[in-house]
C-alpha cells in the first residue's frame, strides 16, 4: 500500500533510507545462528541519504543494536526481528505509569498507509501485540522504561502541536488522548486522521 509512493519501490518501513531496523542483542544471537538475511548495520547502505549514524548509535541502548537486511525482494517472514513485526506500533505508557494501548511511531505518520487506517489493524494483531508487550516488559524494566520515556516524548511533541494521541487500546477500543493529562476520549477508526498521500480523496 505505501510502495508505490517511495521513489526507490521499497515499502518505506523495508527502505534502510527511511527505517533502520534495531534488534535486541539476544534477538540478533538467534538470527545470526538460523539465517542469513541480516547483517550488521555499516551506515553506508542507503545511497539516497546520509544518515546521522554516529546519533542513530549513540540512542541505541546497550541490549540492543541496528541491522540491516537483504531488503524486500529477499524477505523471509519467519527470520523478521520483533521491530519488523510491530511497525508501525510501540507500546503507550501513560505519565502515571500504565501500559494501556498502542500508538504509533509519529515520524512515519506521512509515509505508513497504516497510520492513516488505524481501523484496519485485526483484533489478532493487537492480541498477540498485548501479549507479547506484557511478558517483556513484565520481565526487562530497561525496555519498559525506554517505552515510558518514549511515550513521554509523544505527549511533548504532541501538546506543542496541539494534537491527541491515537490510542488503541488493549481494551479493543479506539480512543483520542489528551498529551497533558492522559484523559481518553472514545473515537470511531474513521475519526483518526489520515496524512499525506492516504488522505481521503488521494490516490
Ligand atoms: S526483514 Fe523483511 S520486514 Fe524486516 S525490514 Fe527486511 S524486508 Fe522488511
Ligand atoms: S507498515 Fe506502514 S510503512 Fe510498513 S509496509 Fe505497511 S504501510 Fe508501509
Amino acid at each position: 500500500m505505501c510502495r508505490l509512493h517511495n521513489p526507490s519501490g521499497k515499502p518505506f518501513c523495508c527502505d534502510i533510507c527511511h527505517a533502520v531496523p534495531a534488534a535486541y542483542l539476544r534477538e540478533w544471537d538467534y538470527l545470526m545462528a538460523h539465517t542469513h538475511l541480516w547483517h550488521a548495520w555499516r551506515g553506508d547502505e542507503c545511497d539516497s541519504k546520509t544518515r546521522d549514524s554516529q546519533q542513530l548509535s549513540t540512542d541505541m541502548p546497550d541490549y540492543m543494536c541496528l541491522l540491516a537486511c537483504l531488503g524486500p525482494d529477499h524477505c523471509q517472514r519467519d527470520f523478521r526481528c520483533m521491530s519488523c513485526r510491530q511497525f508501525p506500533f510501540f507500546p503507550y505508557i501513560t505519565a502515571d505509569d500504565r501500559f494501556i494501548g498502542m500508538t504509533y511511531y509519529w515520524d512515519f505518520e506521512p509515509y505508513c498507509w497504516v497510520v492513516s487506517n488505524l481501523g484496519t489493524v485485526t483484533d489478532r494483531f493487537r492480541r498477540e501485540f498485548f501479549t507479547t508487550y506484557d511478558a517483556l516488559l513484565n520481565e526487562w524494566e530497561e525496555e519498559y522504561d525506554s517505552y515510558y520515556y518514549l511515550s513521554e516524548d509523544m505527549r511533548t511533541t504532541f501538546a506543542q502541536k496541539r494534537r491527541r494521541i491515537p490510542i488503541l487500546h488493549r481494551n479493543g477500543g479506539y480512543y483520542l488522548l489528551s498529551p497533558k493529562s492522559d484523559r481518553l476520549s472514545r473515537v470511531e477508526p474513521h475519526q483518526f486522521r489520515q496524512f499525506g498521500f492516504y488522505k481521503a480523496g488521494k490516490g
